[in-house]
């Protein structure tokens, strides 16, 4: 009972805001909404508004040691927080391991993706200290996320386009690269304001034909010219006119979080520029692989592409009878 009231005290919560009848702590109810800001703020006081994310809390405090696991249950694409206030320096599930950073507010913050190919199921998430030393784990839950099938009409020309020497291999170099230097913030900015004519995790079909490819990303309705934004402050890693993705930017933001913004007409940034949310990088088209204009963007956690929904508030477009786009 002490812990729970330490814990309770050092977070400003009401000891109540704890279910009395667990005799252990280490869960607790899914707290209300506040309004405080972001994951950023994610200690004590840090649960935010966060549109899609259950606060289903997997946390466990024992010796001076809190670990996190936020949410607990994910559906296939979305990525899980991982934090730890002390000895853990990093995460593995599934047999990816992924770094706990410091975070500038205290203790350390870790991205767990979950492909969006990952079987429906419980796994465990383990919590490893330098050394590789298992200090504590936790179950995640992953649900299925339902994804949907979507036939795409391409002509000849555009389904015979042939990716440009080296283009696959720069997204690939780039989706690989992880830097240190936490840039991002919540919540993400929308790049463009229009409403999802695609979503991401769908299965493609070309011309009826299934390519064992699923959409990595999601389409949002823009018309050609119009302004894209950073998703959040970041090192822009790439901008480059390539035959499949077309007009190309790539942002690293740190500590595992890379977003991508394809079929662009026209750039406003340089490779190696440092961006801040919000800013314009490059105005939507339909260069590339793309049968009209549209912003295609995916965001990548430690190179697995993941759900932008989960980060980002969009709807769906109403009655898109057609898609508009493709992309690789
Ligand atoms: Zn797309």
């Amino acid at each position: 009972m002490k812990i729970r009231e330490d814990y309770a005290r050092d977070c400003g919560e009401s000891p109540s805001y704890l279910d009395p009848r667990d005799s252990a702590f280490p869960f607790r109810s899914p707290p209300p909404f506040r309004k405080t800001g972001g994951w950023q703020s994610f200690g004590c006081e840090g649960y935010s508004e966060g549109v899609r994310w259950l606060w289903v809390l997997v946390a466990s405090v024992g010796w001076g040691q809190t670990f996190e696991a936020t949410p607990a249950a994910v559906r296939q694409g979305e990525t899980v927080r991982v934090r730890s206030a002390g000895q853990a320096t990093a995460a593995r599930m599934m047999g990816r391991t992924v770094p706990l950073y410091p975070q500038t507010e205290g203790g350390r913050l870790g991205l767990m993706p979950v492909a969006a190919g990952t079987q429906p199921g419980s796994y465990p998430l383990e919590f490893l200290a330098e050394g590789g030393t298992v200090l504590r784990a936790s179950t995640i839950t992953v649900r299925d996320a339902r994804f949907r099938t979507q036939n795409v009409v391409l002509e000849k020309a555009i389904l015979d386009l042939q990716p440009a020497p080296g283009e696959m291999e720069t997204v690939a170099a780039f989706q690989k690269a992880v830097s240190e230097t936490r840039r991002w913030v919540e919540p993400l900015a929308r790049p463009v304001p229009g409403c999802m004519v695609s979503p991401y995790g769908v299965r493609r079909l070309h011309n009826g034909k299934p390519t064992g490819e699923y959409h990595r990303g999601i389409d949002q309705r823009a018309a050609a010219g119009q302004p894209v934004r950073a998703v959040a402050a970041g090192e822009v890693k790439i901008v480059r006119k390539f035959n499949l993705h077309g007009g190309t930017v790539a942002i690293d933001h740190g500590q595992g979080l890379e977003s991508i913004y394809l079929h662009l007409s026209r750039f406003a940034t340089t490779e190696g520029a440092l961006v801040k949310k919000g800013d314009v990088i490059g105005y939507a088209g339909s260069t590339g692989r793309s049968t009209a204009p549209h912003l295609h963007w995916s965001l990548y956690v430690h190179g697995v592409p993941v759900n932008p929904v989960q980060w980002v508030p969009l709807k769906p477009c109403v009655q898109a009878k057609r898609p508009a786009s493709l992309v690789p």
